[in-house]
């Protein structure tokens, strides 16, 4: 890989996305995540037969900030494996939601109306 890892985690992703939305500057992020994030970009470009950039609505947390947008108690956004992403300009929701869903096939999937949340915890999980 090439990317610059005082630039962001992985290729296609920057410290900005994934850091912590209060401001407080936690960056904790897992490599799993970004492991994974980078699986379901390059499976929505083949999808979508071009660059399908997918924006990051949230990804590490610190507990008050969690608390302050009603994340669960034992959100894996705190332990900064998890990603919520938008629905990606180039695909259908549905098409986008497979591909997650296909990807935390052993991990951590949810569909909402805006987007998925995906994580890389290490069991199925549901909700
Ligand atoms: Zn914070
Ligand atoms: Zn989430």
């Amino acid at each position: 890989m090439s990317w610059d890892a005082s630039l962001g985690p992985s290729e296609h992703l920057t410290w900005g996305e994934v850091e912590c939305r209060c401001g407080c500057g936690l960056r904790a992020f897992s490599p799993d995540a970004a492991a994974l994030f980078e699986r379901i970009r390059s499976k929505s470009c083949v999808a979508a037969g071009r660059d399908c950039p997918i924006h990051v609505e949230s990804g590490v947390r610190c507990p008050a900030h969690n608390a302050s947008v009603g994340g669960k108690e034992k959100s894996r956004h705190l332990f900064g494996d998890a990603l919520d992403l938008w629905w990606p300009k180039y695909l259908t929701h549905d098409m986008f939601a497979f591909i997650c869903e296909s990807e935390c096939r052993d991990s951590g999937y949810h569909r909402y109306r805006w987007g998925c949340h995906v994580d890389a915890r290490r069991d199925r999980a549901r909700w």
